[in-house]
């Protein structure tokens, strides 16, 4: 199946309802499941363990991957604390220096207590990460493209370097950005692949999930045993959204896609503009690596502007109509957001300046309304500057 298929019917056959034939899975809202005797069921024991409607998005979700297995949680956040606690104390995890900020605000506030210990380097050149290893290096956790500054790090340099080193390090990816639309990880060497199904996959603003892939058939044991133990699942509920969300998501991509570009274009010719963060340019840094691991470059785009303070920041962000102030990213509507005052808010001025993060800098999760009139958006707030 080509991805425009996978993503309609991957993990389902109506056929396989044999009560109806529902052409859409299910939502089994239920805690539990009968059983004749005791340990005769269908495979069904109780929820937090199984649900029907569940394993038909994580079958839906390890396709789209190109993997065998994909374990859901009730969060993007729920499955990064699942993959984490695969370690033990002792063990090092080296990381990107622009991480997302929920998941550097695990590592260090939570599991820093429990005796692992991060590391968050400049990946942008993939080779930086040897002088890092040693042999407690157990996991390697990157980002790409980053937030909200679309740095692009080489999946298949970092995974091969990490490899070379010890075959014992794992490799873990977030696509939440890219979505398996644009890069397949597992196909570069990445061991679990983890997403905020929260963003693009869902793909409308209207659900909270998150999901842990693999293809290692122990490290599925070992997250879905942290799934059930921990119990941190999501409901049928949701995970139907997520499966519908997906539905579109091949269409959802192209639209972001070519929107984002002519919103990127637009911004890098306006006389108010400084820098334009977009990864198809080809001045954009590892724009080549960009091209060669993703299909396109996808709807983030973040930018800066020539009167670089807070209230031109702020002034942009009340000014615009379609592009909604908000957090979050890659649903169908625009949202505009201001890293400085909103997911950077917390890290001081000097640091979030080192890496591009200046007070005007404007993060745009473009959607896929008409392009002109998310130009006409940004032109009239930009005049207000
Ligand atoms: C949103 C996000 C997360 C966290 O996901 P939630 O669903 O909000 O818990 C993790 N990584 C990235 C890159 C994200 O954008």
């Amino acid at each position: 199946m080509k991805f425009g298929t996978k993503v309609i019917h991957a993990g389902y056959n109506p056929h396989d309802d044999k009560k109806s034939g529902a052409v859409m899975p299910p939502i089994y809202q239920t805690s539990t499941y009968i059983q004749k005797a005791p340990n005769d069921h269908l495979g069904y024991e109780y929820a937090r363990t199984q649900n029907p409607t569940r394993d038909i998005l994580q079958a839906n979700l390890a396709a789209l991957e190109g993997a065998k297995h994909a374990v859901c949680f009730g969060s993007g956040m729920a499955a990064v604390d699942a993959i984490i606690k695969l370690l033990k104390p002792g063990d090092e995890i080296i990381s990107t220096n622009d991480l997302y900020g929920g998941t550097y605000r695990t590592f260090r506030r939570i599991f820093e207590k429990y005796g692992l210990k991060f590391h968050f380097i400049d990946l942008k050149e993939a080779k930086n990460i040897t002088q890092h290893f040693n042999q407690n290096t157990k996991m390697v956790w990157i980002e790409t493209p980053t937030n909200p500054m679309l740095n692009i790090i080489d999946i298949e340099a970092v995974a091969t370097l990490a490899k070379n080193y010890s075959k014992d390090i794992k490799v873990v990816v977030d696509n939440t950005f890219a979505t398996p639309y644009l890069q397949q990880p597992m196909s570069l060497g990445a061991d679990i692949v983890i997403h905020s199904a929260t963003k693009y996959l869902g793909g409308h603003s209207d659900v909270i999930h998150g999901v842990a892939i693999c293809n290692d058939d122990s490290i599925e044991e070992d997250l879905r045993f942290i799934q059930n133990g921990t119990g941190a699942v999501p409901g049928p509920q949701d995970c139907f959204l997520v499966l519908r969300g997906i539905k579109t998501l091949n269409v959802r991509m192209q639209q972001h896609c070519k929107n984002g570009e002519a919103i990127a274009r637009f911004l890098k010719d306006h006389p108010k503009v400084d820098k334009v963060h977009w990864p198809g340019f080809e001045s954009h840094f590892n724009h080549e690596i960009a091209k060669k691991q993703m299909k396109n470059f996808g709807g983030m785009v973040s930018f800066s502007m020539k009167n670089d303070s807070m209230e031109a920041g702020v002034k942009l962000l009340s000014n615009t109509h379609y592009f909604l102030l908000a957090e979050s990213l890659g649903g169908v509507e625009s949202l505009i957001g201001h890293p400085a005052t909103m997911t950077h808010a917390s890290i001081p001025k000097e640091e979030r300046e080192k890496t591009g993060v200046t007070d005007s800098l404007i993060r745009l999760s473009v959607g896929i309304e008409d392009a002109e009139d998310l130009i006409a958006d940004l032109d009239q707030a930009l005049s207000k500057i």
